[in-house]
C-alpha cells in the first residue's frame, strides 16, 4: 500500500497541476488557487483517517483539538455574563489545555471505534463529501473559490483512491458502498445534504 508520504506527494503534484489548469482555463484568482491547492493536498490524506494508527488520524485529532481550544479561549476571554466572562489568563490557559485534550481524545476515539482501514472512508462518497464540506466552509468567499475548492478537494481524494487501487488489484476505487450498507447509506445521504447546502449557498 502507498504510504502517507507517497499520498501527500501525489496529491500535492495533482493539486499543483489542477490549480495551474484552473488558472489558465477559468482564471482562478490567488484566493481560489491557494485554497484549492490546500483542499486538494489535504484531500490526499482524508481516506486514511479510517486507519487506527495513521498520521492523518493523529493530525485530525491535533487540528480538531487546536481549533476547539482556540474557540474556547475566544469565548471565555470575551466579556459576557454567562460563565462570568472574561476569565483571567490562568483560567483561560487551563480551559485551553483541558479542551484540547478532551476534543483530541474524543475525535481519535470516535474514528478508532467506528472505522476500519480501507473501509467507509475509501468509498466514492468521500471525495464529494470532502468537496462539499470545503464548499460550505468557503461559501462566503464567492462562486469562483467555492468551485475551485470543490473540484480540487474531489481531485485530491480521488488521487488517493486511485493510487490505493493501483497498488492492490483487489480494490476498486469506484466502490460506492462498503459491507456495512447502513453506514454507507448514511454517508451518501450526508454527502448529498452537504453538497446541496454548498450549492444553494446556505452556510452552516
Ligand atoms: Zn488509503
Amino acid at each position: 500500500m502507498p504510504n502517507f508520504e507517497y499520498h501527500v506527494a501525489a496529491a500535492g503534484l495533482a493539486s499543483a497541476i489542477g490549480v495551474a489548469f484552473g488558472g489558465a482555463a477559468f482564471g482562478w484568482d490567488a484566493t481560489a488557487s491557494s485554497l484549492g491547492f490546500l483542499a486538494g493536498l489535504s484531500g490526499g490524506m482524508i481516506p486514511d483517517l479510517d486507519h487506527d494508527e495513521s498520521k492523518p488520524l493523529r493530525l485530525a485529532g491535533a487540528l480538531g483539538g487546536l481549533g476547539f481550544s482556540a474557540a474556547v479561549v475566544g469565548y471565555v476571554t470575551s466579556p459576557g455574563t454567562f460563565f462570568n466572562r472574561p476569565w483571567p489568563v490562568g483560567s483561560a490557559v487551563l480551559a485551553a489545555v483541558g479542551s484540547y485534550f478532551l476534543f483530541n481524545t474524543i475525535i481519535v476515539e470516535i474514528f478508532k471505534r467506528r472505522t476500519k482501514h480501507r473501509g467507509l472512508f475509501h468509498s466514492l462518497a468521500v471525495p464529494f463529501l470532502y468537496g462539499g464540506l470545503w464548499a460550505v466552509m468557503v461559501a462566503s468567499a464567492g462562486g469562483q473559490t467555492v468551485m475551485a475548492v470543490w473540484l480540487m478537494a474531489i481531485l485530491g481524494v480521488l488521487t488517493h483512491l486511485v493510487l490505493d487501487s493501483a497498488k492492490s488489484m483487489s480494490f476498486n476505487p469506484l466502490k460506492v458502498a462498503t459491507a456495512d450498507i447502513g453506514a454507507s447509506t448514511r454517508l451518501w445521504v450526508l454527502t448529498a445534504l452537504v453538497n446541496f447546502l454548498a450549492f444553494t449557498r446556505l452556510t452552516l
